[in-house]
């Protein structure tokens, strides 16, 4: 039957009853379908009969009795739909009622015929009805099979569950992935039950032992309307779960097999974490002999030297620091990576940890005739919760770039409340300058490491692009945000906002405070346990100029025999030791009584160090490098006194100035300085009253040398050793400790010469500390 025509060209009626086959013929010649040249009636008698003719001639519609010699009932109609599944087929039927109806349809039937009762009118109809649902019913059936094998050809698992959850269909990948539990998997089942009946038989490695927990999460994202999930199957594959609501409230699911690439991620992030711990452990095993460097060449620094060695150990000294620098950095980065850089949450005094970081960098400042200057919103609380070694960490950093860039003008370091709160207060924090600032373009690249805003700045200014990279890491890691607003030619400001926690009270009482400026001479027996010979000689001479009695013992065993077999009032105890380490050996040695206190000596920079350091019964603890005056001052505050000022003095190095042709500067203000902690506003305090102080004591000392004076010469020149030294007049320092040495042994010839070199030496300091006021004057705003 043609899709226009209504006229099937060939219909089989399968009855056995020959007068109920010739009222169908009867209707089909009513109906105009038999013509004179063809007859399209043909009559089978039996079922077999039937499906062997209905093979043979693909009629365009049957016409099926269901009671036939052979067959009865829905077997037969069954039996015909298996033997020709693509034909349409009418059941003629004595029976009229709903349920053989909605049997018929079930058992593949297009439609019915109650015989006797239909006219041919209600034959063409049934026929055409027929052969339409017929053809459309194959179409659905060919679209289902096309979407099926498509479904079943993709290579990822494939689930439909209905809107009550309950199970529609899923491809053979699904049901391989999910092997062990193949038995639940029929239409019908519901999520929940599948889930259920899969954790109880062990399936999920990751519900153990949390069982109802994971499968209330479960159920919980698979209600979601999109989700996305990653599990690991008791088989340890790893799934990546993809599961969408369809308009209808249908769930599709995918399951990606991810295996390879979640092995493949965990051995990069594995390979990447054991880069960074190597880069970790490498920078923090390179900082002990560089330590060992460092203080090796400030003690040789402060023996007698040519102008041109002083120049040489200059030199190295520069280079140690930078790669120590580097090394710190190196080390920072690469532990930010690894995960391991933990930030510490103790009680800090943001104003002085402000204006220490500042005046940390204002030497640097107003060398370069910069005005540096710190602005503190009052609102900032006296006392937050926080990291302020990091904070300090990230604002040298920026202040130090700022300063770096920055040829003329101004340095400002800004601190603003941004929220505060009853639980806690964001700070913003601003470092600005009026420098060379960064082009746009470039903004975005100098937060990565190793990136620097364009490939001449390294030959210009230095540095190595790794700072901006650990302060955004820092930021980050104190939840906070980090930002940058400039212009090429127009400065830059450096913004940062880091929530802190607040605390009411005082701040820390372990870490000191700047040694006070006291002045007293005790002589102190001291245990030093350390194992690096560098850093024994180092610590020793240290102790020893400074003139108390040192006693060594080479590793932890012997510091413990040591420290109690004998008396000490001190014991340095470096950490890393062979035999027994710091802690063991602080932990036996309080054990057996021993009450003085112990300072650890550490190049460990890890977190909690502190408290690792007070459980093992140490006082303190000095980070290596240990610089003399730091060793001193911890000495001597933990002995509540300040040091000796002569004696830290001669421990410490003046670094020459810029006279290279003489061997000791005529105004060392970066030794001054580093006299006072770099306490800038004490000696811009002490130089103004420094050359009527000069006055005198030089008319004292000409006037005592006239009248060869030996113990006037020796007293005058004494007090104004005293007061060069203080001010870092390195050159006059050393001259009148001539004179004195000279006074004292009463050889007054050598007088003459002596005082010659006083006068010059004084006829330069004079202009140089003018010079010098007059510069920091400039460069304050
Ligand atoms: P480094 O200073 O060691 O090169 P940083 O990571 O601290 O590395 O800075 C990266 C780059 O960002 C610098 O090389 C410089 O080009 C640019 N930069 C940073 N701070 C400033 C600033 N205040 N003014 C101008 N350029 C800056």
């Amino acid at each position: 039957m043609s899709n226009g025509s209504s006229r099937p060209s060939s219909i089989l009626v399968v009855e056995d009853d020959a007068g109920d086959f010739s009222l169908v013929r009867a209707q089909a010649r009513l109906a105009g379908w038999v013509l004179s040249e063809k007859d399209p009636v043909i009559w089978a008698q039996t079922l077999a009969e039937g499906m062997a003719t209905a093979r043979r001639e693909a009629p365009d519609v049957i016409l099926l009795d269901l009671s036939l010699p052979d067959s009865s009932g829905l077997a037969t109609l069954r039996a015909m739909r298996a033997a020709v599944p693509d034909l349409p087929i009418i059941v003629l039927t004595r029976v009229q009622g709903l349920s053989l109806v909605g049997d018929v349809f079930e058992a593949g039937a297009q439609d019915y015929l109650v015989k006797g009762q239909f006219n041919f009118d209600a034959l063409g109809r049934a026929v055409r009805h027929a052969v339409v649902r017929n053809r459309l019913e194959q179409k659905i059936a060919v679209n289902e099979r096309i979407l099926a094998t498509g479904i079943e050809a993709i290579d990822e698992a494939f689930v439909l569950f209905d809107s009550d959850d309950r199970l529609v269909f899923c491809n053979e990948k699904y049901r391989s992935l999910y092997a062990g539990s193949a038995d639940l998997m029929v239409p019908g089942v519901t999520f929940e039950h599948f889930i259920r009946e899969r954790v109880k038989r062990g399936q999920y490695s990751a519900a153990s032992g949390r069982e109802d927990e994971w499968v209330a999460e479960r159920l919980a994202a698979h209600r979601q309307s999109n989700i996305q999930l990653l599990h690991q199957l008791d088989n340890g594959r790893w799934l990546r779960i993809v599961e969408r609501k369809t308009a209808d409230g249908h769930i599709v699911g995918f399951r990606v097999d991810v295996t390879e690439l979640q092995t493949a991620k965990e051995a990069a992030e594995a390979a990447s974490a054991a880069k960074s711990m190597f880069l970790a452990s490498m920078s923090h095993e390179m900082r002990t002999p560089m330590n060992g460097v460092l203080g090796m060449l400030e003690l040789v620094s402060a023996t007698e030297l040519t102008s041109g060695q002083r120049e040489y150990i200059e030199l190295a000294q520069n280079s140690a620091r930078s790669l120590l620098v580097l090394l710190n950095d190196i080390l920072d980065l690469s532990k930010i990576e690894a995960g391991k850089m933990e930030l510490e949450h103790v009680k800090f005094e943001p104003r002085s940890v402000l204006s220490e970081t500042l005046r940390a960098l204002s030497m640097c400042a107003q060398e370069k005739g910069l005005a540096i200057d710190l602005q503190i919103d009052e609102r900032i609380p006296d006392f937050l919760l926080g990291d302020p070694t990091r904070l300090s960490q990230i604002i040298i950093n920026l202040l130090g770039n700022a300063i770096k860039f920055t040829l003329k003008g101004r340095v400002t370091l800004a601190a603003a409340v941004e929220e505060l709160g009853a639980e806690g207060a964001r700070i913003a924090f601003s470092v600005s300058d009026t420098g060379i600032g960064i082009p746009r373009e470039q903004q975005g690249a100098i937060f990565a490491a190793f990136t620097q805003a364009d490939t001449t700045t390294t030959r210009k200014f230095g540095g190595t692009g790794l700072g901006l990279a650990i302060c955004s890491r820092l930021v980050a890691l104190m939840q906070g945000q980090i930002e940058v607003d400039s212009e090429a030619g127009r400065g830059s400001v450096f913004r940062f906002v880091v929530p802190f926690g607040l605390s009411a009270g005082t701040a820390d009482s372990f870490q000191p405070a700047v040694p006070a400026d006291l002045a007293s001479d005790v002589r102190l027996r001291i245990l030093l346990a350390e194992d690096n010979p560098t850093n024994q000689k180092y610590a020793m001479a240290v102790l020893a100029n400074a003139g108390h009695s040192v006693t060594l013992a080479q590793d932890g065993e012997e510091a413990v025999a040591q420290a109690l077999a004998a008396t000490f009032d001190l014991i340095l105890m470096d950490v890393e030791m062979p035999r027994l380490d710091g802690f063991g050996a602080t932990q036996a040695i309080r054990a057996g009584g021993f009450a003085s206190p112990i300072i650890a000596l550490t190049a460990h920079a890890i977190p909690g160090f502190r408290e690792r350091c007070l459980a093992a019964g140490m006082t303190d603890y000095l980070s290596k490098p240990v610089r003399s005056r730091d060793l001193l001052s911890k000495i001597a505050q933990i002995h509540g006194r300040a040091p000796d000022r002569a004696l830290a003095t001669e421990a410490l190095v003046p670094v020459a100035g810029s006279q290279a042709e003489s061997v000791a500067p005529v105004l060392d203000t970066a030794y001054a300085l580093e006299l006072l902690y770099g306490d800038i506003d004490i000696l811009l305090m002490l130089l103004p009253i420094m050359p009527d102080q000069i006055a005198a004591d030089r008319l004292e000392i000409a006037g005592a040398i006239a009248g060869k004076d030996a113990v006037r010469v020796r007293k005058a020149s004494h007090r104004l050793k005293g007061s060069a030294g203080q001010i870092g007049a390195i050159a006059t320092q050393k001259t009148c400790e001539l004179l004195e040495a000279t006074a004292a042994s009463g050889n007054c010839d050598a007088f003459v010469e002596l005082q010659q070199q006083l006068e010059a030496d004084l006829d330069a300091l004079v202009p140089a500390i003018a010079n010098y006021l007059e510069k920091c004057s400039a460069a304050t705003p």
